[in-house]
């Protein structure tokens, strides 16, 4: 069985080119990325197309453009970035997405993926949902994982845990078991950090007791402070994330957990391969263009696998420092707080994704 990284960047390899060419398709900085059904729906590219009159799996028609054999493809359904649509900017304009992925398109796209693993659909079950609401949802997920067993082997599939209470939890993780399920993923992160963080701790780390020696991977990493918060102080497996790619296009550079502006970083103080052609562009006097930005990306990536990997460095320690401090100015009410500014709101991630195509 394949395994997964620690870190699962999102990689966009359906909707934006730049993931299919060097030097990003011989991906080498993880050795597990994450892909959606939904950025193969609302991919324009003829690449696809031509994939599938080819008969081939993304995953070989990647393969021959140079993507490594051996890194694992999780394949999640992209819902909730679809939610996150609805809910940012077409909201507030009044427009409605008209976009909606059933289960058989979701699974349909899985399996021209050719992925290694594949992630069940489920329903965010929020804190503020009625218990009529919770028993509903509940439901739908249960019924999701036993259509998408009909596709793919149990030990390919990875159940979605939901729920704000221990009861659901619990209910959830039993019937996942009893159905063979062996690799476990945390939903609904993001919603419940924005309302509640006491709770959002609590129902984290009842998540991590209960999978005890299986896989837990976590779902949406807002802010990079996360990533030491989940991976070591709640000793979650893993987390997948697209904010390392959001923040290079916002020209932000990473050291540590804190992130600066480009501007202001010598990139000769970093010897990873991103900030040795960083610093080349910069002597040559480059403009900030697409290797510039696909450069940044890497040392972005890099950072943050460093940030997230086992061996614990002094420099650390001191990040985990930062975590407390930042963790108080989270604002009770789960406001947004503008106090690092890397939180992804729908609207943000809606123009962002203009900026993509
Ligand atoms: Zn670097």
């Amino acid at each position: 069985m394949k395994k997964l990284s620690r870190l699962i960047p999102k990689n966009h390899f359906c909707s934006f080119f730049l993931f299919r060419e060097e030097p990003l398709i011989s991906w080498k900085y993880t050795k597990s990325i994450l892909f959606t059904a939904y950025d193969v729906y609302r991919s324009s590219s003829f690449w696809i197309d031509e994939m599938m009159r080819e008969g081939k799996t993304l995953k070989e028609g990647l393969m021959e453009l140079g993507f490594p054999k051996d890194v694992t493809l999780m394949a999640d359904t992209g819902i909730f970035e679809v939610e996150a649509k609805k809910a940012g900017i077409s909201n507030k304009l009044g427009i409605n997405v008209d976009f909606e992925l059933s289960n058989e398109e979701i699974f349909q796209a899985y399996e021209i993926s050719g992925a290694d693993f594949f992630v069940a659909p489920d329903e965010i079950i929020s804190p503020l949902d009625t218990k009529d609401i919770v028993r509903k949802k509940v439901t739908k997920i249960k019924n999701n994982l036993l259509q998408i067993l009909s596709f793919f082997p149990s030990s390919q599939v990875i159940g979605v845990i939901q729920g704000c209470n221990s009861q659901t939890i619990e209910s959830l993780f039993d019937f996942y078991k009893e159905c063979g399920i062996r690799y476990f993923a945390r939903g609904g992160v993001i919603p419940l950090y924005r309302y509640d963080t006491k709770l959002f701790e609590q129902v984290l780390q009842k998540s991590r007791e209960i999978t005890t020696g299986y896989w837990l991977h976590t779902f949406g990493l807002p802010r990079v402070f996360l990533l030491t918060y989940y991976l070591r102080k709640l000793g979650f497996d893993s987390v997948d994330t697209s904010l390392l790619l959001y923040l290079s296009a916002r020209k932000k550079y990473l050291i540590g957990i804190n992130s600066r502006p480009v501007r202001l970083v010598d990139f000769s103080k970093c010897d990873c391969e991103g900030c040795r052609m960083l610093h080349n562009l910069r002597k040559n006097r480059a403009v900030y263009g697409k290797e510039f930005f696909v450069y940044l990306y890497i040392h972005n990536i890099l950072e943050a696998v460093r940030i997230s990997s086992d061996s614990v460095s002094e420099r650390l320690e001191t990040d985990q420092r930062e975590v407390t401090t930042k963790k108080t100015k989270i604002k009770p009410s789960g406001q947004k707080t503008s106090v690092d500014g890397d939180w992804t709101t729908g609207s943000e991630l809606m123009e962002r994704r203009l900026d993509y195509r």
